[in-house]
C-alpha cells in the first residue's frame, strides 16, 4: 500500500544529509534513513549515520554498493593509494569523484522505498557547491526520476531540497530546522574521516567552513 506522507532520505551523516534528514522530518510523518557503504575509506562515517538516524528516531537501512569502488578504484575516497585532489584540476573533475555514485545510491533507494510503499525520495545533492559533479546537478535529478517511474512503472518524487542553496545557505536552512548544533558537533563531512569541524584542509572542509563562517557573519548583522 502507498504511503502517502512518507520518505526515504539518501543519507550519509554530513551536514548536507542531515540538513535533508531533518528537513524531510518537518515535511513528512513518516521518514527513513537510508546509508551506503561503497568502499570509502572512513567506516566511521556509517556509524555517525546511524548515532544521527539513532537520535532523530528514524529506522536506519545499511546498504552494501562496494562493487562500485571495485569497478573503479580511481577515486581518492576508496584508494588510499591516490592522493587526493585538494583543489579543482582544470581539465577533469577532481578525484573525490565517484563515478555513478548517486545514480546507483538513488535507484537502490528507490527499490528499498517502493517496497514499502514510500515514493517520495529526498536527497541532498548542490549546484551551488564547488566541484559541480554531475550527478548533483538539477538535470541529472530529473532525468533519473522520469527514469525511475518509467522503470518501475511508478511515481516518484526526487525531492532536492539543498539544490539552489550554497553552504552558508544551508548552515541557515539547519538552523532554520533547530539543529543547528547538531548538525555543527555530529555531523562528518571531511574527507579525511574527522567528526565535526574536521581536518580543515581537504576540500569538504574548506567549503563547510567557509559557509559557516559566511552564514555567522550574516547572522551577526541580522
Ligand atoms: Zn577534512
Amino acid at each position: 500500500m502507498k504511503k502517502k506522507n512518507a520518505a526515504m532520505v539518501c543519507f550519509s551523516g554530513g551536514q548536507d544529509s542531515t540538513t535533508c534528514l531533518f528537513w524531510a522530518k518537518k515535511h513528512f510523518a513518516h521518514v527513513e534513513a537510508v546509508c551506503f557503504t561503497y568502499g570509502q575509506k572512513h567506516s566511521l562515517e556509517t556509524e555517525v549515520a546511524r548515532k544521527i538516524a539513532a537520535e532523530a528516531q528514524v529506522p536506519f537501512h545499511l546498504l552494501d554498493v562496494s562493487l562500485i569502488s571495485q569497478l573503479d578504484p580511481n577515486c581518492s575516497l576508496v584508494n588510499n593509494a591516490i592522493r587526493m585532489d585538494e583543489d579543482k584540476p582544470a581539465d577533469r573533475y577532481p578525484n573525490t569523484f565517484v563515478p555513478g555514485r548517486n545514480m546507483v545510491f538513488l535507484t537502490f533507494v528507490a527499490i528499498l522505498a517502493r517496497s514499502k510503499g514510500i515514493h517520495h525520495i529526498v536527497t541532498g545533492v548542490s549546484e551551488a557547491d564547488y566541484s559541480g559533479y554531475p550527478d548533483c546537478r538539477d538535470t541529472f535529478i530529473r532525468s533519473l526520476n522520469v527514469t525511475l517511474n518509467l522503470a518501475m512503472d511508478d511515481q516518484f518524487v526526487i525531492h532536492t531540497p539543498l539544490m539552489d542553496r550554497d553552504k552558508s545557505e544551508v548552515w541557515a536552512l539547519a538552523d532554520e530546522l533547530g539543529v543547528f548544533d547538531l548538525v555543527r558537533t555530529q555531523t562528518l563531512t571531511c574527507y579525511n574521516g574527522i567528526l565535526a569541524d574536521g581536518c580543515g584542509h581537504c576540500p569538504a572542509c574548506k567549503l563547510r567552513k567557509a559557509g559557516l563562517e559566511k552564514y555567522l557573519s550574516t547572522k551577526k548583522k541580522d
